[in-house]
């Protein structure tokens, strides 16, 4: 069934000030919207519950990309066409500039933010890996001051989260420390382009002498929410790179990863797939690590 308009009010405030009042004064009444990729969607299906959305779109607040020596901050309203184009982005985080070449199509990207792609709390989401892998640290905001944590604690569980009703999220901040770092990220969907993730593996790590000196993994859906995969760096860190160290970092893996059947896959399908992405991402660390 299609949503009805008429069940829904939505306003636009001109500030972020006047947006957290709203969201304070009557926390959980007033649903924010950025780009209505995902809410919309929601509302054409007749699944929008929410009755009140107050608009995020163009708050200049939200609306930045700032760079500095150590670190990039992305505004919770900045776009996937935003990211793809920006070009330190490029150069020191480029997974997540591929990630954003990914989300839908290039319309798409110039609606869809990436505090909505983070906050609607796909375990498919394209961002989240990516993010996991930089060591992301986001900050929420509301009327009663902000709050800056680490990315990997934000998501508690199948689209729950630490964010409360009156915050929103100001922006992601990524320490500038991986540009010489190994890179890998992987998507495995049903084709190339607009296409929901089976499954996604992303890492960063560096080599020394053929030994793991620095590694973090992510996934995406192959768990209640975005994973980051420590028991499975830790099979890696410190050790030699070896069809041994492989064999473990993949068990490892298999016991860390909980996916789920869906229409999109199956579990063993996801944690099969998984595991041959970590593969990939190992070999390619050993070529480059011997050449
Ligand atoms: C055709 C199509 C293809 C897509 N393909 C992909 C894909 O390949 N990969 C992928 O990952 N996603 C994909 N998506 C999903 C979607 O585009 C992304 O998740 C997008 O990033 C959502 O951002 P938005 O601004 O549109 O969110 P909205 O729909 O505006 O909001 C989504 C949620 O986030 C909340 N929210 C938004 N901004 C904030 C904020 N600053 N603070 C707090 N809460 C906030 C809203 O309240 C809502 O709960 C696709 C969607 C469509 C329609």
């Amino acid at each position: 069934m299609r949503g009805n308009p008429e069940a829904h009010e939505l306003i636009a405030a001109p500030s972020l000030s006047e947006v957290l009042a709203k969201l304070g004064d009557a926390p959980g009444t007033w649903t924010p919207i950025a780009g209505g990729t995902e809410l919309m969607v929601a509302h054409a299906a007749g699944r929008l519950a929410s009755p009140k959305l107050i608009s995020l779109w163009g708050l200049p607040e939200l609306d930045f990309i700032r760079v500095t020596d150590e670190s990039i901050s992305i505004g919770g309203g900045v776009t996937f066409g935003q990211i793809r184009l920006h070009t330190i982005i490029a150069s020191d985080f480029p997974l997540l500039s591929l990630a954003a070449s990914w989300i839908g199509s290039i319309a798409n990207q110039n609606r869809a933010t990436i505090a909505g792609n983070i906050v609607n709390g796909s375990p498919a989401a394209d961002a989240p890996p990516a993010l996991l892998v930089y060591d992301a640290e986001i900050e929420l905001i509301s009327q009663r001051g902000s709050r800056r944590l680490p990315y990997a604690n934000f998501h508690l569980g199948y689209k729950q989260s630490v964010l409360q009703p009156d915050e929103l999220v100001l922006a992601l901040h990524l320490p500038r420390r991986f540009a010489k770092h190994k890179q890998y990220l992987r998507k495995v969907g049903t084709r190339k382009a607009m296409a929901i993730t089976k499954v996604a593996l992303a890492g960063t790590a560096t080599i020394d002498d053929g030994m793991v000196t620095q590694i973090r993994i992510a996934a995406a859906s192959v768990a209640d929410r975005p994973l980051r995969m420590t028991n499975t760096e830790t099979a890696l860190l410190g050790k030699k790179l070896s069809t041994e160290t492989n064999q473990a970092a993949r068990i490892a893996l298999l016991k860390e990863v909980k996916p789920i059947d869906d229409i999109r896959s199956t579990a063993a399908y996801r944690s099969h797939v998984a595991a041959n992405l970590l593969d990939e991402f190992l070999n390619e660390l050993s070529r480059e690590g011997s050449s």
